[in-house]
């Protein structure tokens, strides 16, 4: 039977240790503030938003929402961030993405202060990861260390094998994991012999983007499968990028969808926004 490894529970005591520090802050005089900005109301995003302020009102995060409408320009965006990044009692910024067609979101990323880059996006903050540098990492694979540390599982030395390259998954959970010293293999549509190079994992961390399609043959005897995918079912369930019934027999720690990697992106987010309040 594998470990199930509970995103619920330790995003929770993520929260909880962030509570404590945000009322210690308050203490002693400094309230930490996000601004999250949300373009038009594509009803994904607004669940996104609502579930990022109900996290900030939990651990004692003032939050200012910009609700802004779908026709709004993309000047008008970019002079919203440059207020807020002037703004000294704000420590965060986050525009909800995607935006609108007609605005550049490249343009919108790279205009926020690094100094204020919550989601780890602006290319100072993948800059300063890929060479070691202090900066702010992107929240989902940010999580997956914590749940891997708080877990005990090794990652020093480790095989560990990503399946993904996206800007906001795949290549910053590679770089975290040869931060802590794995041997790190990044398969993308390109590879050849994907299971075969998922067999050789230790730590497999699966970010391709298709429900259920990692099954038992990608995976290794007692390795650790971290399924980074959300997806709906044909029966309107939840699922991941890994066939959880399939792989969990096989594996030694698996996380499970929900439940799993999912809490843990907001969790990262809050405490992205408690550095940023500290800095
Ligand atoms: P992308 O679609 O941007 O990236 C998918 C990656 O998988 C690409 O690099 C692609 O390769 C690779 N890929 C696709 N098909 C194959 C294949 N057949 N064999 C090998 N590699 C393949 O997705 P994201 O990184 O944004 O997200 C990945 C998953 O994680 C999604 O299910 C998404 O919903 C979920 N997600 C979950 C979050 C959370 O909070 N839990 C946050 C963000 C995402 P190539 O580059 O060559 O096209």
């Amino acid at each position: 039977m594998a470990q199930i490894i509970d995103g619920k529970l330790i995003s929770q005591q993520i929260k909880d240790e962030l509570k404590e520090k945000v009322a210690e802050l308050k203490a002693n005089g400094k309230e930490i503030c996000l601004a999250v900005i949300q373009v038009g109301n594509d009803p994904a995003s607004t669940v996104y938003v609502g579930n990022k302020k109900k996290a900030c009102e939990y651990i004692g995060i003032k939050s200012l929402a910009y609700e802004i409408p779908e026709e709004t320009t993309e000047e008008e965006l970019l002079g919203i961030i440059d207020k807020l990044n002037k703004d000294d009692s704000v420590h965060g910024i986050l525009v909800q993405l995607p935006v609108p067609k007609h605005i550049n979101e490249e343009k919108i990323i790279n205009a926020i202060s690094p100094s204020k880059d919550v989601d780890g996006f602006h290319p100072a903050s993948v800059g300063a990861l890929s060479i070691g540098q202090k900066g702010f990492v992107s929240c989902t694979p940010a999580g997956v260390i914590q749940l891997l540390k708080r877990s005990n599982i090794e990652i020093s030395g480790k095989e560990c094998v990503v399946i993904g390259r996206s800007n906001i998954v795949g290549k910053p959970m590679s770089m975290l994991l040869l931060r802590e010293n794995g041997t790190v293999t990044i398969c993308h549509s390109r590879t050849k012999d994907l299971k075969e190079v998922c067999k050789r994992a230790d730590i497999l961390v699966v970010a391709i983007g298709k429900p259920r399609m990692i099954d038992a043959s990608y995976v290794k005897e007692g390795a650790t499968v971290i399924d980074v995918g959300i997806h709906r079912d044909e029966n309107n369930k939840l699922c991941g990028d890994v066939d959880y019934a399939s792989v969990e027999p096989v594996a030694g720690a698996i996380t499970p969808v929900p439940g799993g990697v999912g809490p843990m992106t907001i969790a990262m987010l809050m405490n992205n926004c408690v550095e940023a309040g500290l800095n």
